[in-house]
C-alpha cells in the first residue's frame, strides 16, 4: 500500500468577506496581534455582542464581534509578519489559512449548522 504524501496542498476554501468575526476565528483559530504576529487560539466564546478569546500563550481578551474590525481585515488580507513563538502555531494551520480565500459574492458565511 502506498503512503499518502504529507506534502499535498490543502484544498482552497472560500469564505464570505462579511462573515462574522466570531465564526471566522472559531474556524481559523488564529489571531493577528497589533504587532503583526499570529497567535493560536485556544478558546473562543461569544459574550453578547463581544467575543472572548484565549490564545495558546495564555493571553485572554475581549473584542467586539465586528465584521470589519482590524483583526477581521488583517485576517482577510493575510497581514502578518510572523507567528507567536509561545503559541507554536503548526505549519499545517498556516498552510490551511493561506489556502483560505475571502470573496464578496462567493463562499460560506459559516453558519452554526455547517458540517
Ligand atoms: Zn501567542
Amino acid at each position: 500500500m502506498k503512503e499518502k504524501s504529507n506534502l499535498k496542498k490543502p484544498a482552497k476554501r472560500y469564505y464570505r468577506k462579511r462573515v462574522e468575526l466570531l465564526r471566522l476565528i472559531d474556524k481559523i483559530k488564529l489571531w493577528p496581534s497589533r504587532k503583526g504576529f499570529l497567535h493560536g487560539i485556544r478558546a473562543v466564546e461569544g459574550v453578547g455582542e463581544q467575543v472572548k478569546i484565549t490564545t495558546h500563550c495564555n493571553k485572554s481578551f475581549i473584542v467586539n464581534n465586528s465584521r470589519n474590525c482590524r483583526a477581521a481585515r488583517w485576517l482577510r488580507n493575510k497581514w502578518f509578519k510572523g507567528t507567536c513563538p509561545d503559541c507554536g502555531v503548526p505549519q499545517w494551520k498556516l498552510d490551511k489559512f493561506s489556502a483560505t480565500r475571502f470573496k464578496r459574492h462567493h463562499g460560506s458565511f459559516l453558519p452554526d449548522n455547517q458540517k
